[in-house]
């Protein structure tokens, strides 16, 4: 199939495209998503194959208003409206039981539904002129999420019918996912609204073991994704923890020609090896910006190992953590 690439305000064939039962990728303020109608099974199904993506790995419903999820989800508790309120439009999906109106494909034959409403201005226009879009993420699934439409072409081109160029993404991590359909609000995947944004609105919530830890074989997962090999490059990647003059030195006794470094700006002269910025120390949203991209980039240039900081835990961090130790294959040398 030819692979249409349009401009930012061609929204309008693009929804004619999507209304035709096609697939479409669109910029969105966290990653380039690919989008189909929601509410068409067999549209939604071709996003499946073109990317890859196992059968019951459930998709993200995009809409352009609060109130459009009022007819998608069973019940629309105080606590959802507290946080769309706070977070829409951004980069926070909420899961709530689902109405008859979702086709299996999209919730993977589960009784929930995952609903987001983004903030990028394209999104939210393809959104307004067509209807709500079931949209992952626009890679071949497995390999590190698109944040330019040169990642999605890279990825895409000939398997979707058209891409929506709207530059690069500004978060660059995908949104927050969290479930309100159990007794406890549960953070399953964190992203561009953090844990503690979310604590200051409704309170309690969970932050579920799989954001951190491998699973064990077998293990039963509450967010299908979380079982699957994430965001990897071709080039193997190893976490440091430790300050900057250990990981400096670990970088210069283990490192060839074909070694990458993920460095901070401020470090960018210090290395003779192959030295990729992801921003400023201590900032993880730039780091968040920059992750995918890097990755992406360590393997354009022949990387074999990509080394990198271990991003913290907290606020914006946990984003960048998920990732990255799901981009290692969680391997991490403590120094
Ligand atoms: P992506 O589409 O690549 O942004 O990934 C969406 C993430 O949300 C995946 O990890 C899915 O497993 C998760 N997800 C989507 N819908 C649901 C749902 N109904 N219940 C639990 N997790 C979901
Ligand atoms: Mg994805």
């Amino acid at each position: 199939m030819k692979t249409l690439l349009l401009s930012a305000d061609e929204t309008e064939k693009a929804a004619r495209i999507i209304l035709d039962g096609g697939i479409v990728a669109m910029p969105t303020e966290t990653v380039y998503g690919l989008a189909a109608d929601a509410l068409n099974g067999k549209a939604v199904a071709k996003i499946f194959e073109a990317k890859g993506r196992p059968m019951d790995n459930p998709l993200i419903v995009h809409i352009s208003d609060i109130s459009q999820i009022k007819p998608l989800v069973r019940e629309f508790p105080e606590k959802a409206r507290l946080l769309a309120e706070k977070f829409w439009p951004g980069p926070l999906t909420i899961i709530l039981p689902k109405s008859d109106m979702i086709p299996d494909e999209v919730s993977a034959g589960l009784d929930t539904v995952a609903v987001r409403f983004p903030s990028h201005p394209v999104a939210q226009a393809l959104i307004s002129v067509s209807c709500p879009l079931a949209a992952p993420s626009a890679n071949l699934s497995g390999s590190p999420s698109p944040t330019s439409a040169q990642h999605v072409i890279r990825d895409m081109d000939g398997r979707i019918d058209a891409i929506i160029d709207g530059g690069s993404c500004d978060i660059g991590v995908e949104s927050t996912v969290i479930t309100l359909a159990e007794d406890v609000p549960r953070i399953l995947r964190p992203g561009g609204v953090t844990a503690e944004e979310i604590y200051a609105v409704i309170g309690e919530i969970e932050i579920d073991r799989a954001v951190t830890e491998p699973l064990a074989e077998g293990q039963k997962v509450s967010s299908p994704g979380m079982k699957y090999k994430h965001y990897a490059p071709k080039a193997r990647v190893i976490l440091l923890e430790g300050g900057r003059e250990k990981f400096a030195e670990y970088i210069r006794l283990n490192s060839d020609d074909k070694t990458g470094v993920l460095c901070y700006n401020e470090e960018k002269d210090i290395f003779s090896c192959i030295c990729i910025p992801i921003g400023y120390e201590n900032d993880f949203r730039s780091y968040a910006r920059k992750m995918f991209s890097a990755l992406r980039e360590a393997d354009d240039k022949g990387c074999r190992i990509v080394y990198a900081h271990c991003p913290s835990k907290e606020g914006m961090g946990l984003a960048v953590y998920n990732r990255m130790i799901r981009a290692s294959g969680f391997r991490v040398i403590r120094l």
